[in-house]
Parts: C-alpha cells; structure tokens; sequence
C-alpha cells in the first residue's frame, strides 16, 4: 500500500522505499517550533503569544502573537508608505524576487512539510502537491507579471497620436486566506499582488499562522521589501479593521460566502476609493454519472474527489448524481475502496486521510451525520481512531438533491439517483443551487458533454476524472454565483484584476 500501484517491479520497490526513507528522515530532522509574530516594519508587537496547537494530536506546533485591530490599522499605513517605492520597482525586478521565493520554497521543502502536516493535519501526498503548487504560483505569476506588464501596449490610433496602456498597482492590498492551504493560497494571492506592482497586507486563517509567517519571511529573504509584504495574523476582528480601512486598494480572499458577503458589505460602507473585491468561496459541487461510464474509474475518481484531504477542499465532491440503472453496483465499488481508506496520523505514508481542522468543524460533521440518520440512509460510516480530530468518510444517500442546502465541508458524499429521461432535470436543480465552482462528469457520449458543459455556469469542469487539485496555469481555478467573483487563480486575467490600468495619449 505505502508504494503505490504502479511499483509492481522490486527494483521499483526498492527506489521508492529508500527515497521515501530519505524524505521522511529530512522532515523528520527539519521539525521545529516556529514562533510568529506580526511583522509590520517599524513596529513592536503588541499582543501575547499563545500556543498553536495541531489537530492531530493536541500537541503544541509553535506559538502567535496575534496582532490587535489597531495595529491592522498601522500595517495600512506601513503598507501605503511601502507601495511607493516597491510600485517603483521594475517589473523584471520584482518578478526575479517571485522566482526566488520560489526557489527557497523548494530548498525549505521538508521544514514546509512538517508545518503543512502537523499545523494543517496535511498528508504527505497533500503536503508535496500544496508546496509544488505554492511554487508554481510564484514562478506561473513572475511569468504573467512580464508577459503582460513588461512594456506598455501601443494601442492603435489616428495618426499624429500615441496611445499607450501601462499596468501598475493599485496601492496596499489586503490578502485573507483560508486554512485549508496555508500555504498554496495564502502565497499565491500574496504573489499575485505583488507581482502587479500592489505592497501586500497578508492575514492567514487563525488556524494556520505559522506556515504563512514562514512563507512572508521566505519573500523577504528573496529580496521583496519588508514594508512591502507585511503578515498580520490574527482572528475575525483584524479582517474586518482591515477590509473597513478607508485606505486600502482592494482585497482578495478565500474562504467562506458568508464572510465573502461580509466583506462585500464592509467594503461598500467604508470611506475612501471604490475597490476590487476578488472571493474564490465555497461549492455545491456535483458529479453527474451515467450508464455509459467507466466504473473503475468512476471509483477512483469519486474516492479522491470526496474523501481526499478529509474533503476540506473547496473543489471536493459533495453530490453525486448516479444514474439509477448503474446505481446500486457504483455505490458497492465506492463504498468497498472507502472501505481501503486509512484515516489517521499524516504524517505516515500509509495514512490516507489526515484530521479536520479543529473541534468546531468536527462538531458540525458529527450534527451532520446525525441529522442525515434520521431523514435520509446512511450508506456508509467509516472508522476513524479516536484520539485527534479524526472523522472517517461517510456515504449518504439521499431522497432528494435539495435536502443539502449547504456546503459540508468534509469527507461526506451525498449521493442521488436519477432517470435517463430526467437529465434536464438534474442540470435545472445543480443550477439552481447558486453555487459553481467544480463539476464532474462521467459520461462517454459526446453530445451529453457538451449539453451539460453548456447548461452549467460552474468555473471548473471535470470530464471522465476527478475534480480536484487544479493546477496552475493548466486549469485556471475559481467560479461564479455563490462561489466566487472570479478572475480564476493560476490564470491569465488573475493579475489584471490586481492592477490599475492607465492609458497615456500623447499628440505628436
Ligand atoms: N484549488 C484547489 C483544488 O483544485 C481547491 C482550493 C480550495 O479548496 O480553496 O482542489
């Protein structure tokens, strides 16, 4: 199990065993306590340190100092007086420091994948995947930054006129991320700021400050200014001091659509300029399965999409249409390779499935699951150890879609059942949730992919595989409605959105 389907040979075997020796003894040697504290140039923190604990096992990860409301409000200020000289910095220049951090993020690799599993609960697997991701970010936004910002753009015009549009910041930018990838996200919403010209005020997830603090302090050893990306780590309240400042040029965040609304509605009440709101939230997201599909694959496909990274993902599965003539035999294959799933410690190779994040979340999967039990059939209950913040894949079928009015975010798939002649049906309730962010589809009629890709205004589409770990610069990320304002990260018009346009006619 720990080597793979794919080492069927001894020689095979035996590389990946002693590469995955070496990997777990380097994490093992790179383990340490971090103790963050916010780092606004120029200013001693305030606050206290308090213990940050890991949610797989209670132990004590590192400590934070969180920042108070009223030094969010200085970081704007640090911030501001940092965006005119970095908004000055070329464009190639600040490009290189991205590649840079880029480069220390893979020398640090094993220090940044113990923090991922003891801070976050991240499996290996998912730990490798997040900081190849966090450095693709880096690299993937360098490149945009240059493509797109290197020289102005001659537009055409009359004669006897030069028209020319030029990019730069807009001013000091807030970045929210989420816990689920304290690194990936938090840096590649950070990147992408800096790279079109923005000084950056970067508050992580309470959850996870300490992998966030050790990304700032990887950019400023990459050259990037120190009052030009500042950390400011702390609870609800330091979001909201920061996205009510009058004088901030915009915010990106990720997380959920209720805190998005939140500061949709901050951000229309504040003093000062008028700015971007860029909100990658929560999905409704479904899968639909019909009869012609491949059910091995469907079974892989449907296992990782639901139940990988404990289903804190916002891409993850969380409602699988199967067509009911397939229905029975697909709900015995997905539930016999739940069944192989193993839950537990991340930090071993042979764990697939690490903890939720903390109690409050575990809290509302087990209401969850207790409401379903008495509505709705309960297909499966998988097991999971029970010291941690353990919870075991579930399958729950349900009578009908509209009894998951919300998103449950964690290792439970609902599954619905439906009749050929019914398709129109499904796609009408799907659109109806509001919410599109991923979409499956397993199908091997073409016709039926174009309609229901067609019908769907979801931002990320999944033909006949899994729906989850898009990658930069392949599958641009994000959605629409409920889920999200777009432009999609890892994308081409991502950097656009972050940065003032300007255009300079001059008559020659
Ligand atoms: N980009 C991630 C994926 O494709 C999901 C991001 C999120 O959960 O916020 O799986």
């Amino acid at each position: 199990k720990i080597y793979g389907k794919r080492a069927n040979s001894a020689g095979v075997e035996l590389g990946v065993r002693t590469e995955l020796a070496a990997l777990l003894g380097g994490i093992a040697k790179a383990s340490r306590s971090v103790n963050a504290v916010p780092l606004i140039d120029g200013l001693k923190p305030w606050g206290k340190a308090q213990d940050v604990i890991s949610p797989v096992n209670g132990a004590k990860v590192g400590s934070v100092v969180f920042a108070t409301a009223e030094e969010a409000g200085k970081a704007v200020t640090v911030a501001r007086k940092g965006f005119s000289a970095w908004s000055r910095v070329a464009v190639d220049a600040r490009a290189k420091m991205l590649e840079r951090a880029g480069d220390l993020l893979e020398d640090n690799r094993d220090h940044l994948l113990d923090l991922l599993s003891r801070e976050a609960g991240k499996t290996i697997d998912d730990g490798i995947a997040e900081i190849r991701e966090a450095v693709d970010f880096c690299r993937y936004y360098a490149a945009e930054a240059r493509r797109q910002f290197g020289a102005d753009k001659v537009m055409p015009g009359p004669t006897g006129e030069d028209n020319k549009l030029r990019h730069r910041g807009r001013g000091a930018f807030v970045c929210i991320s989420p816990w689920n990838f304290p690194l990936a996200i938090f840096l590649g919403q950070v990147t992408a700021a800096l790279a079109a010209g923005n000084s950056v005020i970067a508050k992580p997830a309470e959850q996870t400050p300490l992998i966030a603090y050790e990304a700032v302090r990887i950019l400023h050893e990459a050259g990037v200014p120190k009052d030009a990306v500042l950390y400011v780590p702390g609870d609800g309240s330091v979001g909201a001091a920061l996205t009510s400042h009058a004088e901030i040029a915009g915010v990106a965040f990720t997380g959920s659509t209720d805190t998005a609304w939140a500061i949709n509605r901050a951000l229309a009440a504040k003093k000062g300029p008028i700015v971007p709101l860029i909100a990658e939230t929560g999905g409704l997201n479904a899968m639909i399965v019909d009869a012609t599909a491949l059910s091995e694959q469907v079974t892989d496909d449907v296992v990782m999409s639901a139940f990988r990274s404990a289903g804190q993902r916002c891409s993850a599965l969380r409602i699988l249409y199967l067509q009911e003539d397939i229905a029975d035999n697909m709900l015995e294959m997905i539930e016999g390779a739940a069944k192989e799933l193993t839950v537990g410690d991340p930090s071993l190779p042979s764990t697939d499935i690490g903890p939720i994040i903390d109690d409050d979340q575990r809290k509302m999967l087990r209401d969850h699951i207790a409401a379903m039990r008495k509505s709705q059939k309960v297909h499966y209950a998988g097991e999971a150890p029970n010291d941690g913040l353990f919870f075991a894949p579930h399958i729950v079928e349900l009578d009908r879609p509209e009894v998951l009015e919300r998103e449950v975010f964690g290792p439970v798939l609902h599954v619905v059942r439906w009749k050929a002649k019914d398709l129109d049906r499904v796609l009408d309730q799907i659109a109806s949730t509001g919410y599109g962010l991923t979409f499956g589809l397993h199908t091997r009629i073409e016709s039926t992919v174009n309609k229901v890709v067609d019908r769907l205004d979801v931002g990320n589409v999944y033909v006949n595989r899994n729906t989850i770990g898009a990658v930069v610069g392949t599958q641009p990320f994000g959605g629409s409605g409920l889920s999200g304002t777009g432009p999609k990260a890892g994308g081409p018009a991502y950097l656009g959105r972050f940065a003032l346009e300007q255009v300079v006619s001059v008559n020659t």
